[in-house]
């Protein structure tokens, strides 16, 4: 629950922060990982409940009049920030605004909005910043569904798009962006967002966020152009954090490192104020926010966050320092072991963490990734990522089965490349399965 005026004019507000809210000790910052257990509820407010109750209701009874006029202000855009008070259950809830509050802290966002999948919530971003005749500018390759919605989709409303290599230089970004320029004049339009996914998926190629940040300013000027948004699931909110690397906007997949145990489905955005506004907005009006229920798993799940996604990540180490070196490897793509100057320097000046989400070669063709597959036991063969459990699959034989053979070429998604998101278990353990799987190869 966010920030809230208090009392007005006599309107009761029918929600508080917490009394005390605890943010600091002694002048010492609390970390996002102590934090998660219990900021943005106060118990008091529910007959001392120590976890936060699951809000079923799709109204909420104002205490009188002018209560619900001073919160439709909020949510029909006409007071900027959202609502003063909860109102019906697709605008808001406390369960959907406590986690709001908890996910702006690991990304030190001043306010974020939670959406009932991934892809809602990058169909709310979209709708809120293009209109007719604008371009999108993204990188490349997108999330197989993304590419789909920027690039079908909303072309069947008149917006156009470019793409760039997730590698390129600012100055190549510049180019792009100055032909984004004129082909929008022509269409009556303007560039409209820009839209990155970083590291993609399955390669794990690294984008330039402050590359991207800089080209963009020095094509529109400083503050005067369109918004960077950038899907982070893959690396945030732990080895990633790209509002502070000049994004504007940043989205999540919740379903995969913050929910983490591939039991649901939701999303998240990210972001300043004025940035979150519109985007609220259309979400009010379209009814992509997550229900209550998923919002409390997700605040369950964020009290692990760290602990899961630091175990993974050391997991996926493990795995993959056994993996580099195996006669039945052809190759790695992960974080940890970059040899690309250009992505080497990316990767130092954006990330924390490689992550434990990687591709492994197997020496051969789709035969033997199909063979290593079918062979492993621990690791269920599922697309998803960021469970606690150890996942394998094949993006050309499945996620990536849509996309025509050429552009599979040109982005490196090969028979063999097979996809792993590391969990949780035992190291020695999974080091075990890759052992006897690789042998059967
Ligand atoms: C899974 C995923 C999405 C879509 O999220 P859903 O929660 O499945 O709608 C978007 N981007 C990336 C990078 C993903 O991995």
């Amino acid at each position: 629950m966010s920030e809230r005026d208090g009392d007005v004019a006599g309107i009761p507000v029918t929600r508080r922060m917490p009394k005390t809210p605890i943010e600091e000790i002694g002048g010492r910052k609390l970390k996002p990982a102590t934090l998660m257990m219990g900021h943005g509820y106060d118990p008091e407010l529910s007959e001392g409940s120590l976890k936060p109750p699951i809000f079923l209701t799709s109204t909420f009874a104002f205490e009188n009049a002018a209560a619900g006029k001073r919160f439709f202000e909020g949510i029909t855009g006409k007071r900027p920030g959202g609502s003063d008070g909860l109102v019906y259950s697709r605008f808001n809830g406390p369960n959907q605004e406590i986690l709001e509050d908890r996910l702006s802290v690991w990304d030190e966002a001043e306010d974020a909005l939670v959406f009932s999948s991934g892809m809602s919530a990058i169909t709310t971003v979209l709708l809120a910043n293009v209109n007719q005749g604008d371009v999108v500018v993204h990188s490349g390759p997108l999330y197989a569904a993304t590419e789909t919605l920027i690039n079908k989709i909303l072309g069947r409303f008149g917006v156009t798009f470019m793409d760039f290599p997730a590698g390129a230089a600012p100055s190549e970004v510049a180019v792009m962006l100055e032909q984004a320029k004129a082909q929008a004049a022509a269409n009556g339009g303007k560039v409209a967002i820009i839209y990155l996914e970083s590291p993609a998926n399955p390669t794990n190629a690294l984008v330039d966020i402050e590359g991207v940040a800089d080209a963009r300013n020095q094509v529109f000027g400083k503050d005067a152009g369109p918004p960077i948004a950038i899907d982070n699931t893959f690396l945030g909110p732990l080895w990633q954090q790209p509002l502070k690397h000049g994004a504007d906007i940043v989205i999540y997949s919740l379903t995969k490192y913050v929910g983490g145990h591939s039991d649901l489905v939701a999303g998240g955005v990210l972001g300043s104020k004025a940035h979150m506004d519109p985007i609220r907005a259309i979400r009010n009006t379209i009814g992509t926010i997550c229900d209550p229920n998923t919002a409390w798993m997700l605040m369950r799940s964020l009290e692990t966050l760290e602990l899961r996604m630091t175990r993974a990540g050391e997991n996926a180490e493990k795995v993959c320092a056994f993996l580099r070196n195996h006669p039945k490897v052809d190759g790695l793509g992960y974080l940890g072991f970059i040899e690309d100057d250009r992505q080497k320097d990316i990767y130092r000046r954006h990330c924390s963490g490689a992550g434990s989400t990687f591709s492994v070669f197997i020496k051969g063709g789709e035969a033997e990734a199909f063979r290593f597959l079918d062979t492993m036991k621990i690791a269920k063969l599922a697309v998803s990522l960021g469970g606690t459990e150890t996942l394998a699959s094949l993006p050309a034989a499945m996620t990536h089965l849509s996309v025509p053979d050429e552009r599979r070429a040109t982005l490196g998604i090969t028979d063999n490349l097979v996809r792993i998101s590391i969990g949780v278990e035992d190291p020695d353990d999974l080091i075990a399965d890759f052992d006897q799987a690789l042998a059967a190869v």
